[in-house]
């Protein structure tokens, strides 16, 4: 591929082949995770028919997997895309997102000079991002395009060294939505490659596939360790970039006389939802402050910017709907979108974390988290689209996250509900994404759920929502 192919070509992780990438690690990881519980044999017969896989041994399945999830990571010249799109570094939506999905691709397939490197360059993103901190335009500080969203990835990266041991989640017997998660696996795994034009002679610069992965193994976790000099560095910027993101938030609140003490901006609008809004910046400012037991400790934002950040979600409980929902912008309009991006769904996560870390306001954040989750019960069914991003695979995490907190199964309830919906999955009247496959528009949204309904005490919304 040429270098000016290479500028055009969509490798994120929220519409890209970086997400494709993500899907099948996170597949792969899964399996091997139920074939531990149910055995090799039931998943191979199980696999056999439905992946319509020419070899149906479980080791040629999961070879598959990991090698489809090299073949979407495989972008010939890192390089020089770094020098080009380094103004857009965030997880879901930029550069971070592939070097990151590349860091997985190369740990699972034990090159680890080669992760090494993804990770150095990774962390070197943060003095470009210090550089262009005052110009807004090129350094946006929201979660899909900007820095929040550079920071979720360096704190990924610290909670993948942080990680314990992958241990044997809890399974669920949940027929109907196993026989969907099949349907739908052999349903992509049939129509998602044709549509992705990296050559097949770049896969094998990523080497083969080592034995330690066969399923009988029991190693779960390729082995992680981090430089001391590397570590260092990766704290360092996670400092940086937050202290960064908490001046510029602090200065446009104070410019601006705002009621809340941190406020931002994105493209002239003071947005509230996860995706461009404050809620999704204090979400990822809220993970350090949660990562204080860990080898590696993140405790280290000043008392000062704590409270802002604990001042700044208290303010935003106040603008929270009788419904439950939550305003897409300020000033506050109209009580319309229920959706990861704009309302509830997105902004769930804010308070679940905030309740978390701040246990002096538990009960008050958790009883907006929960209203939230009313709200997306009651209007989270979306007609428009099943994806992560605005649709209904994206609000069924929200239950899935309250589960987790409470423990209480009607929350698992309502995910499983949500779930049975994809039954029907393209008889909704949704329209079309423009990328059918991707992860956060396409079906490999819905399908990653479907994976993490399985296993749900391990389930987590890709790549945003972060922590054990
Ligand atoms: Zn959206």
């Amino acid at each position: 591929m040429s270098d000016e192919n290479l500028i055009n070509y969509n490798y994120t992780i929220y519409t890209g082949v970086s997400g494709h990438s993500y899907f099948y690690i996170h597949l792969y990881q899964r399996i091997l995770l139920l074939s531990n519980h149910y055995g090799k044999k039931f998943m191979e017969s199980h696999f056999k028919n439905l992946l319509r896989y020419k070899d149906d041994k479980l080791s040629d399945i999961l070879n598959s997997l990991l090698t489809k999830a090299k073949y979407y990571a495989n972008i010939p010249n890192i390089d020089y895309l770094l020098t080009k799109h380094v103004n857009r570094p965030s997880l879901i939506n930029g550069l971070a997102g592939l070097l990151y999905v590349r860091f997985l691709v190369f740990t699972h397939f034990n090159q680890f000079a080669k992760r090494n490197d993804c990770l150095i360059k990774l962390i070197k993103m943060h003095e470009y991002i210090a550089e262009k901190k005052k110009d807004s335009d090129q350094s946006p500080n929201e979660i899909l395009y900007g820095k929040a969203g550079y920071l979720m990835c360096l704190l990924f990266i610290h909670d993948y060294y942080e990680r314990p041991k992958v241990t044997l989640c809890r399974i669920i017997e949940t027929n109907f939505l196993g026989s969907v998660f099949l349907y739908g696996l052999g349903h992509t795994s049939r129509r998602m490659k044709p549509d992705f034009p990296i050559h097949h002679n770049f896969i094998h610069s990523f080497g083969e596939i080592p034995k330690s992965h066969a399923p009988s193994s029991s190693n779960h976790n390729p082995k992680l360790t981090i430089d001391a000099n590397v570590k260092d560095s990766l704290i360092n910027a996670i400092h940086k970039i937050s202290v960064i993101i908490l001046k510029e938030g602090k200065r446009y609140s104070r410019q601006n006389d705002h009621q809340c003490p941190l406020m931002y901006e994105w493209h002239d609008k003071e947005y509230i939802g996860a995706a461009h809004g404050v809620s999704g910046i204090l979400y990822a400012l809220t993970s350090i402050k949660s990562n204080t037991d860990t080898v590696i400790p993140l405790n280290i934002l000043p008392e000062k910017y704590i409270l802002l950040i604990k001042h700044s979600i208290s303010y935003l409980s106040s603008l929270q709907f009788d419904s439950g929902n939550f305003p897409s912008s300020l000033p506050v309009g109209s009580d319309k979108l229920v959706q990861w991006c704009h309302g509830a769904p997105g902004v769930i996560y804010t308070f679940l974390k905030a309740a978390e870390v701040f246990p002096e306001k538990e009960a008050i954040f958790l009883s907006v988290s929960l209203k939230c989750g009313e709200c997306i019960w009651e209007k989270g069914l979306l007609a428009k689209s099943y994806g992560l991003c605005h649709g209904v695979s994206g609000n069924a995490y929200a239950f899935l996250a309250l589960y987790n907190f409470t423990g209480d199964s009607l929350h698992l309830n309502r995910a499983l509900k949500f779930g049975k919906w994809f039954e029907d999955y393209g008889r909704h009247g949704c329209r079309t994404p423009d990328t059918p496959y991707s992860l956060f528009e396409g079906l490999a949204g819905p399908l990653n759920f479907l994976i993490d309904i399985i296993c749900p005490k391990s389930a987590k919304l890709p790549l945003y929502q972060i922590g054990i």
